[in-house]
């Protein structure tokens, strides 16, 4: 993009964190936008909504995250909507879904390429991670393995520094003794579903299959 090229405005530094945040959202929208088009699909006031959600969306909701997101300005729009416009998302290549057997598929509409995630075991939050040298990684196993590599999958789990806060002040309330640290612990993030789930191998053996992106 050529847009910050010719900025004539106030130095990059000026502008708070939000404004950028919301200039790059917009940008990746207009992205998304011009790719449905191109393809000939409709572009309705319902569909710029969804695509809103999916590009801005930091914290790789669920398609039902993005379909209670859109409720209150389209109140009639179907679950089964949002589902086709991320199918047509998958089908250019323009969103990332990870699959999960605790809370189903997520979907990250901003960085549709691979990349690592670290998730929270907690509150099942996921996170974008920045990792180097993954393509000189890359390169290897596909030297050393002779495959041609198409895709991978990166995942991290561990605790968010929220629900870490929180253990901690459970904890706390736990070691003072009483009811009220055992409420306080009975109140925690777990689910059983989390609970419930083995710790990843440290080969990474529990994780899903890594498919293309554009499957189906
Ligand atoms: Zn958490
Ligand atoms: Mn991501």
């Amino acid at each position: 993009m050529k847009r910050f090229s010719h900025a004539p405005g106030p130095p990059p530094d000026s502008a708070t964190s939000q404004d950028r945040q919301e200039k790059a959202v917009e940008r990746r929208l207009d992205e998304l936008i011009a790719r449905l088009s191109e393809r000939g699909r409709r572009i309705t006031p319902q569909r710029v909504a969804i695509l809103r959600v999916l590009a801005g969306s930091e914290g790789h909701p669920s398609a039902e995250q993005v379909h209670r997101a859109i409720l209150p300005m389209f109140p009639t729009t179907s679950l089964a909507t949002v589902y086709k416009t991320i199918h047509l998302l998958k089908a250019e290549g323009e969103i990332l879904e990870l699959e999960f057997s605790e809370f189903g598929n997520r979907y990250d509409g901003n960085k549709p390429y691979p990349h690592p995630h670290v998730i929270c075991s907690g509150c099942g939050a996921i996170v974008d991670a920045e990792v180097s040298g993954l393509t000189e990684m890359t390169r290897r196993i596909a030297e050393e393995t002779g495959f041609a590599i198409t895709t991978h999958r990166l995942d991290f789990y561990g605790l968010c520094p929220k629900c870490r806060a929180e253990r901690a002040a459970a904890d706390r309330a736990g070691a003072r003794g009483g009811e009220a640290g055992d409420a306080a612990g009975a109140a925690g993030p777990d689910t059983p579903a989390m609970r419930n789930r083995p710790a990843p191998a440290e080969n990474g053996a529990t994780y899903d299959v890594p498919r293309p992106i554009a499957a189906k």
